[in-house]
């Protein structure tokens, strides 16, 4: 069955404010596809167009290659889990998770054989005859998951059910959820603000900021080759460096960072930059590392942070003064310790394949 949803120039105005830009998209059958962005940008108001309860002002949603134009939120082959899972408190796991069912009219049999297989499916056997209240937080949301899978829709919309739990519990649904997914073939479309979620589980994820999509690829390939200076500084950390460009040959960009000497990175964005161009060096904290005194970028290091499974450094730049994050493993940070106290100068080298280079868009790109 076509689970592929596609969204054609599509617009939404409230009033004079445009919440979406014209955005197009095409999500394949069967993907776990996510929206990531910072609140506001518009990604619940997307999901409202696909599911139905709002109509946009241009443009059009295809469910499975159909308009959805005149399609009610119940006439489409989707189904929503809200991020206060909306569930019934009164009533039973399988009263919830029948409800759909016997509003559609489908026989007393048939509802309980439904809800067993999906009580199986999200690993709550057994649980069918107790309260909604006497479920832990990641069992509620495990009966919200099956309730919405018991109607059969062909693609389910998440909006942000993960946000209520705790972070183990988070942790541990991603991969329930992910699993859940990938046994039942369904598309998947998840709205998050939160990073590690959408990279974690999506095929692909669309970054999105002021109602339009930044870019839309792999989380590998939004983490190692971001193409906008948002997309750079929202999805994992990265330090910033200005700097003017020499020339680019191929990905290699070669720039000149004034007082920090020449430097070099990949330029991904899809046009070359052109020579003399104001542009940003991106390098994430995890690719710094200690270099012999005379090579890399010469830091004062400003204070030292123990998180555990690494040491996170703030330092800043000697010739430039701009802020430098340098995030150290065990190994690292156990041969360095000593030189790398507070006060004490360091010098921190990287891969220029490592490094992301471009144009300026004019100071942090953070909403
Ligand atoms: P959050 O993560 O906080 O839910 P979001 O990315 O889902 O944010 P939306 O709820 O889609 O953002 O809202 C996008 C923009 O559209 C916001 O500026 C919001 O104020 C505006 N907006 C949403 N719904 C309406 C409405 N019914 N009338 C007017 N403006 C609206």
């Amino acid at each position: 069955m076509d689970a592929s949803v596609e969204l054609d120039r599509v617009v939404m105005r409230f009033g004079d404010f445009t919440a979406i830009e014209e955005t197009s998209l095409a999500i394949a059958s069967g993907e776990f596809f996510s929206f990531l962005g910072p609140s506001g940008c518009g990604k619940t108001t997307l999901l409202n167009i696909v599911s139905g309860f709002l109509t946009p002002s241009a443009g059009e949603v295809r469910i499975g290659g159909e308009a959805m134009a005149g399609v009610s939120v119940n006439r489409r082959p989707t189904a929503m889990i809200f991020q206060n899972l909306a569930l019934f408190p009164l009533m039973t796991v399988f009263e919830n998770i029948e409800f759909g069912l016997e509003v559609r009219g489908i026989d007393r049999k048939t509802r309980r054989a439904t809800s067993e297989r999906l009580l199986a499916l999200v690993a709550l056997e057994g649980s069918g005859p107790k309260k909604v209240t006497e479920l832990s937080g990641g069992q509620k949301q495990r009966v919200a998951i099956a309730r919405a899978l018991a109607v059969e829709p062909r693609v389910l919309l998440l909006d942000e059910p993960l946000s209520a739990l705790d972070l183990k519990l988070r942790q541990h649904m991603r991969v329930e959820l992910k699993a859940i997914q990938r046994k039942t073939g369904i598309t998947f479309i998840y709205i998050t603000h939160d990073q590690g979620e959408a990279l974690n589980m999506s095929d692909r994820v669309a970054v999105m900021s002021a109602g339009h999509l930044q870019q839309v690829a792999d989380p590998m390939t939004l983490y190692r080759s971001p193409q906008t200076g948002f997309v750079a500084a929202f999805v994992g950390e990265n330090n910033r460096l200005e700097a003017k460009v020499i020339d680019q040959d191929g990905e290699r960009v070669r720039l000149d960072g004034g007082a920090l000497g020449e430097l070099s990175g990949r330029g991904t964005a899809p046009t070359p930059l052109a020579n003399g161009a104001a542009a940003a060096l991106y390098v994430r904290p995890e690719h710094l590392r200690p270099v012999a005194p005379g090579q890399g970028l010469e830091a004062t290091i400003e204070a030292l942070h123990f998180e555990g499974a690494w040491l996170m450094l703030e330092t800043r730049l000697a010739a430039s003064g701009e802020k430098l994050r340098v995030q150290l493993g065990h190994e690292l940070s156990r041969q360095h310790l000593e030189a790398l106290q507070p006060g004490r100068r360091a010098h921190f080298g990287f891969d220029p394949e490592d490094a992301v280079v471009l144009a300026d868009a004019g100071g942090p790109a953070l909403d």
